[in-house]
């Protein structure tokens, strides 16, 4: 999958950058692997995460990782619930895996993430082979599965980021509280559970003395977090950006996003100043249906605190066009939202009907070929928008930090304190910073000349 692509409509919902990538895990004892597995991850940065443990338990259990089916003893599918069509990718997925087992070239099957915590999986089971189904909450189990003993209390500390890496996720808090009429994420992933501050810092200070350089908060709704002593979100990020270099956090919810955690992200230093708040919707009539809290011009307000705090920032958010009952007087007011709020980037995503959610069952299904103007309507005033702010930063010099070295181009990717993705010509390697004169730009990328000296 393409590391840029932000204005989409797949089941990849997360900062892409992360996906698809080679981990650079080693064991601290390399084993000499006899058994081979392949861990294929769909869905958004939660589940990239536990892919990462994943792979952590069965490199340690000796298998080495390869990246085809068919050399694998061992197949783990993450999976991703939200939308009808990540699911349908899922089944063409254990498709062709049945067909492998068949012929004997995989052995076993497990799957595992969102889809596996629904209760749908237990009818894939029904038309599919899979030796193992473990939801959100016990990843762990797989540890056992493939035969390492006690994994349970390592791993039991769930939300651990991974030493060593050049950036690393640290899950500040799971589930969701809220009950948004379209989602099934409160229905897998459970109610709001928040991990205790000190021990975020805690898991913080490990990783960045370990080597890691971007630190990235991760949660549902992460501006949900409350801790002991009626700490919120702020006080939370205030620290972490004093422990680590480099310091990002998503997703967001509009209702929890106090304005002082907006002005913190422009006041320091080591946040970088970018933002992920989805909207859904411009219309008060769809917010209320779909119970996001809020209105539209109460979220104009924060986007206006955000960019008069953070000037040189970026804005993304998440759309959703077509649900039930949205009229086309609805869609004008996203229109014009998108147009007030100028996004540098959205996700924006045709209305997917979730079994078990309200949206579900709902009047006034929006005709396909009509959604999929609004789409293409939405889509476009986006990337009309962002082409134009990203057309600013040419001619700017900018310190890069390197997500990705190299890649088939010749050109390694990069993020700018912005928060824009940069394509460098560079040999730098992840986790190296490096300054750019930026030389042209598109609607989702930046594009720099040769760094000036060299990564840092
Ligand atoms: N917790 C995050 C979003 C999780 S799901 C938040 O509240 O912001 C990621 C995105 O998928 C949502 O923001 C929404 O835009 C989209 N989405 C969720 N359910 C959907 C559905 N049934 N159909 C279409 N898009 C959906
Ligand atoms: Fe889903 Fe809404 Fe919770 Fe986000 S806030 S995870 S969209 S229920």
């Amino acid at each position: 999958m393409s590391s840029i692509t932000k204005t989409k409509n797949n089941d990849d919902h997360s900062v892409p950058v992360t996906l698809g990538k080679k981990p650079s895990y080693q064991p601290a004892h390399p084993v000499e692997a006899s058994k081979t597995a392949c861990i294929r991850t769909f869905g958004c940065q939660m589940n990239v995460h536990d892919s990462d443990r994943m792979r952590r338990m069965v490199r340690d259990a000796g298998y080495a990782e390869v990246q085809r089916y068919e050399d694998a003893d061992l197949v783990v599918l993450n999976t991703c619930y939200v939308r009808e069509n990540a699911v349908d990718r899922v089944k063409g997925h254990l498709g062709e895996l049945n067909r492998l087992k068949r012929e004997g070239r995989v052995k076993k099957v497990a799957l595992t993430g969102c889809i596996g915590a629904a209760s749908e999986s237990a009818d894939l089971r029904k038309t599919y082979e899979i030796d193992l189904i473990l939801g959100t909450h016990n990843t762990y189990e797989l540890a056992e599965f493939i035969g390492l003993p006690g994994m349970e209390e390592t791993f039991t500390p769930e939300l651990r980021g991974i030493e060593g890496e050049h950036s690393a996720f640290v899950t500040i808090m799971t589930g969701c509280n809220y009950q948004c009429s379209y989602c099934v994420v409160p229905s897998v992933r459970g109610r709001m559970v928040c991990r205790p501050l000190e021990n975020v810092v805690e898991e913080v200070r490990r990783l960045v003395r370990s080597g890691t350089r971007y630190v990235t908060l991760l949660g549902q709704t992460v501006d949900a977090w409350r801790g002991e002593d009626s700490r919120r979100f702020y006080d939370l990020l205030e620290r972490v950006s004093e422990e680590a270099p480099r310091v990002w956090f998503t997703t967001s919810h509009p209702s929890n996003m106090e304005d002082r955690t907006l002005r913190l992200i422009g006041e320091k230093e080591t946040l970088v100043k970018k933002l992920h708040l989805p909207v859904q919707s411009g219309s008060d009539r769809m917010l209320k249906v779909m119970h996001r809290g809020y209105r539209a011009d109460r979220y104009r307000r924060k986007i206006e605190v955000f960019r008069d705090a953070v000037t040189d920032g970026t804005l993304s958010t998440d759309l959703i066009v077509g649900h039930p009952g949205e009229t086309e007087e609805d869609h004008e007011e996203t229109l014009r939202l998108v147009e007030d709020c100028s996004f540098d980037s959205a996700y924006v995503f045709k209305f997917s009907p979730r079994r078990g959610t309200e949206a579900a069952g709902m009047p006034g299904t929006v005709p396909e070929g009509v959604a999929q103007r609004r789409f293409m309507e939405v889509l476009r005033a986006v990337e009309q928008n962002a082409f134009g702010r990203n057309q600013t930063k040419v001619g700017k010099v900018e310190e890069i930090y390197i997500r990705h070295g190299r890649t088939g181009d010749g050109k390694a990717v990069g993020e700018t304190w912005s928060g824009h993705a940069v394509h460098v010509p560079t040999y730098a390697v992840a986790g190296r910073y490096v300054t750019a004169e930026i030389d042209s730009a598109g609607p989702h990328v930046l594009y720099s000349r040769e760094p000036s000296g060299p990564p840092r």
